[in-house]
């Protein structure tokens, strides 16, 4: 599981502009004062206020694009599948791997060539989603040199990874015959916990390089953070994201002994103590309230669910078009395109349940950040950063079909709902310090 804080468009002169309109003394005698008029709505409201409409409407026009990208992308799967199976792409890449002696090699050689082809179809979309509308929004640093050899490192782990795991599957098909999809869940489950537990050590340093906080002032806070929340400091790392991206993020990877949680220098780089105190204790929420035990859970019931559906409309499928599709069974490699297709409708269609389970642990992470920092105003920075990549005020049920994380809009108000909360308690609602 991988989760992001990723952020954004506001310029450094409105963020001190904003920082000196919500600010609270340290002086208790001035903050008695301030309790009786700091509302909480009106605070929010600043908040939002300090998007420019031009800074919004990018940003929704940015977030709102990417509805109608996994549109697109579905409705590319689903010509991809025509092309492989009635134009007959599937059976062309089959006359080649019947030549192979060993049933294992020939699907080998099938699920090498369909990545390969569904790698150069899907490419063109690629390219516009991952390179030019990325530039478009002033969002990446790549070159093209730079974004081809990450997306051809991640072609190269597909093949590695998903040969393996495929040729298990169909192994599992070919041995069990019907109750396959109980096996091949449970294959998946272990498999994807696998690679949770080697991502940061293995996958990872592929792309980025990570390293131990480097010294100063903002370690020995983040360090301070963890010690108080029982994060061990040997779990806590940095890695050059600003290599790929201008994006803030931070992260919680791993399972068992591997887990951590990662900061990216552009979060060190461009945010205040304060902003970076409340993104390290998000990350820390997820890290203490178990969240990636909690998605694991989560992660067998979804995957039970998936083969069983994938499998009766498998079979289904391949009973009224088998002849025509030249698939024979559903044991029969052929049958590739088919299921990649139907898990892709599958996900597509249970993303806004799946976004709801993501949503709550991340408003979980959110709440504990704001106790155990007690920073609202650097989470409230931070959240309208978001707005970089995310919608900051969508409609009611917008947020809860498309969105993983709450909107910046939720996030400012929960900060400034427990900002007003705790005015007059003896906390530290510290001022913002740049
Ligand atoms: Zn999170």
């Amino acid at each position: 599981m991988k989760i992001l804080i990723l952020a954004g468009l506001i310029s450094l002169t409105t963020l001190t502009k904003a920082n000196n309109t919500l600010q609270v003394p340290l002086n208790k005698d001035t903050i008695a004062v301030k309790t009786e008029v700091f509302d909480p709505e009106i605070a929010t409201q600043k908040y939002l206020d300090t998007l420019t409409p031009e800074e919004k409407e990018k940003s929704d026009a940015y977030f709102e694009g990417g509805y109608w990208l996994m549109l697109w992308n579905v409705i590319l799967i689903i010509i991809i599948t025509w092309v492989f199976l009635s134009l007959g792409l599937s059976r062309w890449i089959k006359g080649i791997a019947i030549k192979a002696k060993n049933i294992n090699l020939q699907n080998l050689i099938y699920i090498f060539l369909y990545f390969l082809f569904a790698f150069l179809l899907i490419f063109p979309l690629n390219i516009y989603q991952g390179f030019f509308r990325e530039h478009q929004y002033n969002l990446s640093n790549l070159s093209f040199g730079g974004w081809l050899g990450d997306e051809l490192k991640i072609l190269v782990l597909t093949l590695i990874f998903g040969s393996i795991i495929l040729l298990a599957i169909y192994k599992v098909i070919r041995k069990v015959k019907q109750d396959w999809w109980i096996w091949a869940s449970g294959i998946a489950f272990v498999f994807i916990v696998f690679g949770m537990f080697i991502g940061p050590v293995f996958i990872t340093p592929i792309f980025n390089r990570y390293k131990p906080l480097e010294e100063g002032k903002l370690k020995n806070e983040i360090l301070s953070l963890a010690r108080a929340n029982g994060v061990p400091a040997e779990n806590v790392y940095q890695f050059d994201a600003s290599k790929q991206s201008k994006r803030i993020s931070a992260n919680v990877s791993g399972f068992g002994n591997t887990i951590r949680i990662s900061l990216n220098d552009n979060l060190l780089k461009r945010c205040s103590i304060s902003e970076v105190r409340s993104v390290m204790a998000h990350e820390m929420g997820h890290y203490v309230l178990n969240h990636i035990h909690k998605g694991i859970i989560l992660l067998i019931i979804v995957l039970v669910i998936a083969f069983a559906l994938v499998n009766w409309c498998l079979n289904k499928s391949i009973s009224r078009w088998g002849e025509k599709w030249n698939i024979n069974n559903i044991d029969d490699i052929g049958s590739l395109p088919l299921l990649v297709l139907l898990f892709t409708l599958f996900f597509y269609f249970s993303k806004p349940i799946i976004n709801n389970f993501s949503r709550t642990i991340e408003i979980e992470a959110d709440y504990f950040s704001l106790n155990a920092a007690q920073e609202p105003d650097g989470f409230a920075y931070i959240a309208m950063k978001l707005s970089e990549y995310r919608k900051i005020s969508p409609g009611h049920l917008e947020e809860i079909i498309f969105f993983d994380h709450p909107s910046g809009k939720t996030r400012v108000h929960n900060a400034m709902i427990w900002k007003a909360e705790h005015l007059n308690k003896p906390v530290n609602v510290k001022p913002q310090k740049e």
